[in-house]
């Protein structure tokens, strides 16, 4: 009888961006879905659009990632929709966020990291906002693509109770971000997973970290890309 009544109410959900027409692909209508800003062929290593040549002016060895995949370009309508999702807590979105980026994963053909790590919030922005939006997207990509999340294993420095409880050594790794790691890590191939990727300062500074540790394939994932200039 659940089942039934979860069909009916799936099946009369509304399109998460006009709130108008049926659900057809992933949370959105036919017609919503058309028009989202994909991000149809990304630069595997800064993440942003080719050029007509299926060229990038940006230099491969300024990203340390085997790949940087976003599911849209950071425009109208997908600009408000993570706004609502972060900021009103439309915590609807998020899965309809993880199947448009798992969608472009496979459609990249990339191979699978063996662990998603999502950028972590420092607990004031934690306490503000009442949920990581990169945590939740991490879940629920993890449960698509079948890969394990750490949530635990990437923190800020304000995470930690103390500086105190960290290490003489780990101390000294602190950079200008802020993140440690807060055990070893164990995995060769992992991706980092962000809301939105701005410049790729952040995910770049984790990736450093990580690569310090003996990792060598390192993948940064976010809902969107910003269009900056190289
Ligand atoms: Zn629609
Ligand atoms: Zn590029």
């Amino acid at each position: 009888m659940r089942l039934f009544f979860n069909q009916i109410l799936a099946s009369q959900a509304l399109c998460l961006c006009c709130q108008y027409q049926k659900q057809a692909k992933f949370g959105f209508c036919l017609a919503c879905y058309q028009d989202l800003p994909h991000l149809t062929r990304p630069c595997l290593y800064c993440g942003l659009p080719l050029n007509e040549d299926n060229l990038c002016t940006c230099h491969p060895e300024d990203w340390p990632f085997i790949a940087c995949l976003s599911a849209f370009e950071y425009q109208f309508p997908i600009n408000k929709l993570i706004g609502q999702y972060k900021n009103q807590a439309r915590l609807g979105l998020c899965q309809s966020f993880a199947q448009s980026l798992a969608a472009q994963i496979k459609k990249q053909k990339q191979p699978l990291p063996q662990l998603l790590i999502p950028v972590p919030l420092s607990p004031q922005k934690l306490a503000k906002r009442g949920f990581n939006q990169s945590l939740e997207l991490a879940k629920d990509l993890g449960k698509i693509l079948s890969i394990p999340v750490d949530y635990q294993l990437l923190q800020t420095v304000g995470q930690a109770k103390s500086q105190k409880e960290l290490s003489k050594k780990q101390r000294q790794n602190l950079n200008a971000e802020q993140f440690y790691l807060s055990n070893k890590i164990q995995q060769t191939h992992i991706a980092i997973i962000d809301d939105v990727i701005t410049t790729g300062a952040t995910v770049k500074t984790i990736a450093q970290i990580l690569q310090k540790q003996g990792v060598t394939h390192i993948q940064a994932w976010s809902i969107a890309r910003v269009m900056t200039k190289q």
